[in-house]
C-alpha cells in the first residue's frame, strides 16, 4: 500500500520520500508469496465493488505502464452450501452491483472443472472477470514508477519515531529527522507497534501458504494451469456449531513446480518482529484434510512453504482515513487483514486524495480509522 501512495503522489507532483524498513518488495510483511486473488463481486461486503471498479482500472493501468501483465483473468470460483457467507454474499453483491456471474451445480463443476470434488450440497458461482494478481512484481512496478516519478525511497531505513510538531510531522529515520507537511502510514502488521501516535490495535495473526505437486506428477501440472484452472474460495461448514473453514488457491504460475492454496485466517496470534518463518507439515496438516476431499488430485507433496501476515482490526474491514488527532496531516492505510491487496492500486489514489485534496471522491466512511470496531 505504500509502494502504491509513493506511486500516486509522485505521479500527481508531489515531493515524496518513502521509508522502508526492508528491502524493495521483501518477504517479512503480508505481500510476499507470488499471488493473490482479486475479484469483484465481494462477499464480505458490496460496498467494497465500487472500490474494485476504480482497482481493475488501475490495475490494467499498472500493467501497462510496467510492461507486464500483473492481473492473470483467470476467472474465481467461489464454492460452498448455496446458503454460505461465500457463495449467497458473492450471488448478493453480484445482483445489487449488477455483475457478471454464473451460478454451476455439481455437474456442471464436474463438466467443466473435474479437479474440483463437490459434495452433493455444494455448488460454485464463478466470476470470469477475477483472477490474481503478482504480488512482488506488482510492489516493485509501484515503486519502480514512483521512482521515476521523482520520489526518493529509502530501504532498510525504519522510522523510528513520528511525532506531531508546529512545523509539520516530524519523523526520526536512518539517524536523520525529516520534517514533512504530511504523512503516510502504511505500516501493515507493525501498524501497532512502531508508533508514537496510537491507533487502535491492530491483530497480527501469522497465516501459511503452501505449494504441492500434483498427485499425478509434473505431468499432471498442466490441470492446474491458469487456462483450465481458475483461484477459487471454498466455504466448509464447521462441525457441530464450529466456525465454516474456507480454502483457497490459485492455478500454477508459469514456471513453478507446484500448485499454491491456504487457509483463509486460520492463523494463530503473531509479533511482526517475531514472526515464526519456519512453516512445517504440522502447519500443513489442516488444509491437507480438506484438500484430500476437495482437490485430491492436487495432493502430491507439499514442496515449499511460506508465513505471512494478516493485519487488521476485529471487524476486518481497512483502516484508511486521516488519523483522528493528527489535524489532517497524517494518512493512515492500514488493517488491510486477509484480503486487501486487490485493492493496492485503488487505496494509492485515495492515500494520495487525502494528502493533496484534504478528501476523494471515492466513499470510503465504512473504512473511517474512528469508526466503531
Ligand atoms: C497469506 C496471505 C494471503 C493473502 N491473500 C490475499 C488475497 O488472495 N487477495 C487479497 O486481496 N489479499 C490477500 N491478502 C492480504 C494482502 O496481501 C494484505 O492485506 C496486503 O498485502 C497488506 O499490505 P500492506 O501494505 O498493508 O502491508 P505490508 O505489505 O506488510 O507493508 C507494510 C510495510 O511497512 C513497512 N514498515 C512497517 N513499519 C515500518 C517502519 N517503522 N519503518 C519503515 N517501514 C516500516 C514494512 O516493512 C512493510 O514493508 C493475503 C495476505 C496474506 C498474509
Amino acid at each position: 500500500m505504500g509502494s502504491s501512495a509513493a506511486y500516486h503522489l509522485a505521479r500527481r507532483g508531489q515531493r515524496v520520500l518513502g521509508l522502508e524498513q526492508f528491502t524493495p518488495a521483501h518477504d517479512r510483511g503480508s505481500s510476499h508469496g507470488g499471488t493473490r486473488i482479486v475479484r469483484q463481486a465481494y462477499f464480505e461486503r458490496p460496498d467494497y465493488v465500487p472500490l474494485l471498479r476504480r482497482s481493475y482500472e488501475l490495475w490494467d493501468e499498472l500493467s501497462v505502464q510496467s510492461g507486464r501483465e500483473l492481473f492473470v483473468r483467470c476467472g474465481a470460483l467461489m464454492i460452498g452450501r448455496p446458503d454460505s457467507a461465500v457463495v449467497a454474499g458473492t450471488v448478493k453483491s453480484a445482483q445489487q452491483w449488477d455483475l457478471p456471474v454464473e451460478t454451476l451445480d455439481r455437474a456442471a463443476m464436474r463438466a467443466r472443472y473435474p479437479q474440483f470434488s463437490l459434495p452433493e450440497d455444494h455448488i460454485a458461482v464463478l466470476e470470469a472477470n477475477a483472477g490474481y494478481a503478482l504480488a512482488e512484481p506488482s510492489v516493485l512496478a509501484n515503486l519502480e514508477l514512483a521512482s521515476d516519478a521523482g520520489a526518493e525511497l529509502w530501504f532498510e531505513t525504519a522510522m523510528e519515531s513520528i511525532e506531531l510538531g508546529p512545523d509539520g510531522v516530524r519523523i526520526q529515520a536512518g539517524g536523520l529527522e525529516v520534517i514533512a507537511a504530511k504523512v503516510v502510514l502504511a505500516t501493515g502488521a507493525w501498524a501497532s507497534t512502531s508508533l508514537a501516535l496510537e491507533l487502535a490495535p491492530i491483530g497480527v495473526l501469522r497465516q501459511t501458504v503452501h505449494w504441492y505437486e500434483p498427485a499425478g506428477g509434473q505431468a499432471a501440472l498442466v490441470d492446474f494451469d491458469p487456462q483450465r484452472f481458475p483461484v477459487y474460495l471454498w466455504e466448509w461448514p464447521g462441525e457441530e456449531g464450529a466456525r465454516p473453514t474456507e480454502i483457497y488457491g490459485f492455478p500454477r504460475v508459469s514456471g513453478d513446480p507446484g500448485v499454491k492454496a491456504g487457509i483463509y485466517r486460520d492463523g494463530s496470534p503473531a509479533h511482526p518482529d517475531q514472526l515464526d518463518r519456519v512453516v512445517t507439515d504440522a502447519d500443513a496438516a489442516n488444509l491437507e484434510r480438506y484438500l484430500a476431499k476437495a482437490l485430491p488430485g492436487l495432493l502430491g507433496p507439499r514442496l515449499r512453504g511460506s508465513a505471512c501476515m494478516y493485519a487488521g482490526v476485529p471487524d476486518d474491514d481497512f483502516v484508511i482515513g486521516f488519523h483522528p488527532r493528527s489535524g489532517a496531516r497524517v494518512v493512515l492505510a492500514v488493517g488491510f487483514s486477509g484480503h486487501g491487496f486487490k485493492f493496492m492500486p485503488v487505496v494509492g489514489e485515495i492515500v494520495a486524495d487525502l494528502v493533496i485534496d484534504g478528501e476523494t471522491i471515492h466513499d470510503i466512511d465504512f473504512l473511517a480509522p474512528d469508526r466503531p470496531s
